[in-house]
């Protein structure tokens, strides 16, 4: 995977920077470790970055003493680094003189707010900020695009390798390990997330967790694969709705009703297309077939550093699409009498329109 661009990381900080006067801080505590993994390349499990105008310090614990120093340096990133178990002091420090600090109102605990207002930043103001790297996060350049891409291919040819082995007559469970495995295979860093394999009645629940139930019990029957990888931290997702056996007509319906909502969902997705315009765009087609109540969840999200990020494709949505957001397109339809059936690709959003990240069949 060396063919890669590279992911320019050193300039998320600066853009962040453009946003703090919006936000009203003059510096911005970030808590969230994935928002300290975007801005600085760190990937420890405990870290607070402080970043004002003009500076950076990113405190962590002992643990994280050459690893912090590596990956900062390997991001190209202009960041101090301070190793304390209590980040009260080295924080107090780096924002010495800084009127407005900025918190990630999403994540910090009350408790912290409380500590913080009181002891460690007791001569600022503390301001509540929400979804500022959120929306910076939710446009990927060229580098993430293609780990979202190397990761969707990775997903594709995994289930390309053990597509066959769903009429052997084995349990979901043994099915997710044999996907799992031939991902890794692949290169896959881990499943981007709790894989789906969802067979027969367990496929009307859109979110089954993969069982001993046998895959083919009842003769002909969907079953639901939701699945992904990673790459360098970024998580790919798809789904597939597979058939074994013979599906009965109403089957075949669902699967056909799914397919074009699906792909007149990807159709309507381009830059400047407010997100409920295509959750509306695959659910018409669903109530048009009268299954409407049988679509019970939004149309998509945005994937990343995370599987779901913004922005949200759903019908309370108020997100634009924009060049470069990675987005999951997978209306379904479920009924308790004939199980499941979602199909979902990941897409990048162009000018014009949108690129599929998902590239395999949508039948075997
Ligand atoms: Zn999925
Ligand atoms: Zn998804």
């Amino acid at each position: 995977m060396s063919d890669l661009a590279p992911i320019d990381v050193g300039a998320r900080l600066a853009r962040l920077r453009e946003r703090l006067p919006e936000e009203a801080c003059d510096a911005l505590v970030v808590t969230d470790l994935v928002n300290v993994r975007y801005l600085t390349g760190f990937t420890g499990s405990n870290a607070t970055l402080l970043v004002t105008a003009d500076d950076a310090t990113l405190v962590t614990d002992g643990r994280y003493r050459t690893q912090s120093t590596e990956q900062l340096e390997a991001s190209g990133v202009d960041v101090a680094v301070t190793i304390a178990n209590d980040p009260g002091p080295a924080l107090a420090d780096a924002a010495r003189g800084i009127t407005r600090v900025g918190l990630e109102a999403d994540d910090v605990a009350w408790a912290t707010q409380r500590r913080w207002s009181i002891d460690t930043f007791s001569w600022a103001h503390l301001v509540p900020t929400e979804g500022v790297l959120l929306g910076l996060r939710s446009v990927k350049d060229d580098g993430e695009v293609d780990r979202l891409e190397a990761a969707s291919d990775i997903a594709d040819a995994a289930l390309a390798d053990v597509v066959d082995r769903l009429d052997d007559g084995l349990t979901e469970q043994a099915f997710r390990r044999l996907l799992e495995d031939a991902m890794a295979d692949h290169g896959s860093e881990g499943p981007s997330f709790e894989t789906i394999v969802a067979s027969g009645p367990n496929g009307a629940k859109p979110h089954a967790r993969p069982s001993d139930r046998v895959i083919g019990a009842t003769g002909g029957e969907f079953v639901v694969i939701d699945f992904g990888a990673t790459v360098d931290g970024y998580h790919s997702d798809m789904t597939r709705t597979l058939a074994v056996g013979d599906l009965s007509e109403t089957q075949e319906r669902m699967f056909d009703v799914v397919r074009r909502s699906q792909a007149t969902g990807v159709d309507r997705v381009a830059a400047g297309v407010r997100c409920k315009s295509v959750d509306d765009a695959c659910r018409q087609v669903i109530e048009d077939a009268g299954w409407g109540d049988a679509f019970a969840h939004g149309t998509g999200h945005g994937i990343g550093l995370v599987i779901h990020e913004s922005p949200r494709l759903s019908s309370v949505s108020n997100d634009v699409l924009a060049p470069g957001h990675c987005v999951t397109v997978e209306p379904g339809v479920y009924l308790p009498d004939h199980g499941g059936v979602r199909v979902e690709d990941s897409v990048v959003v162009t000018a014009g329109g949108c690129r599929l990240l998902t590239k395999a069949p949508y039948t075997r």
